[in-house]
């Protein structure tokens, strides 16, 4: 559940909450939002790397330390100069559970995309990143978590 008892952040006593958090954070009550796992292990809490300006972000995974680049940012990884993200919330975490939004156009491809993130030490809610979709079709960009 969402604890909005606090001013200055939200916090989610479960993964799952990013979806909910995500959807008003987006003002979409229609967001598809698919978790993000760890293709290895199973694993769903990684540390992020995240370019703002590029709209870049890799996912590393805090078990098995398999890293993936998300989505269509393969594309920009080259030129996109990322840092590794500690809560800003905290201050101490670098472990976050990762869910991604897609907004759609009414034709069901993708217009933008969120990333939501929850740190799993101190649960604050959060998005480091949200990009528009510029082409179409977007079903394989939207395969790549
Ligand atoms: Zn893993
Ligand atoms: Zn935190």
């Amino acid at each position: 559940m969402i604890d909005t008892s606090r001013e200055e952040y939200w916090t989610g006593d479960r993964p799952e909450d990013i979806d909910e958090w995500l959807r008003l954070y987006a003002e979409d009550d229609n967001m598809d939002v698919v978790p993000v796992i760890c293709h290895t292990c199973g694993n769903d809490s990684f540390e992020l790397k995240v370019d703002q300006e590029e709209d870049a972000i890799q996912v590393k995974c805090t078990e098995c330390g398999t890293r993936k680049i998300l989505l269509d940012c393969d594309e920009v990884w080259e030129d996109a100069r990322p840092r590794l993200r500690r809560c800003p919330v905290c201050k101490k975490s670098k472990s976050y559970n990762v869910r991604v939004g897609f907004a759609r156009r009414e034709n069901g491809s993708v217009k933008w995309v969120y990333i939501g993130n929850r740190c799993t030490s101190c649960q604050a809610l959060g998005s480091y990143l949200d990009w528009k979709i510029n082409y179409e079709p977007t079903d394989a960009m939207e395969r790549n978590i």
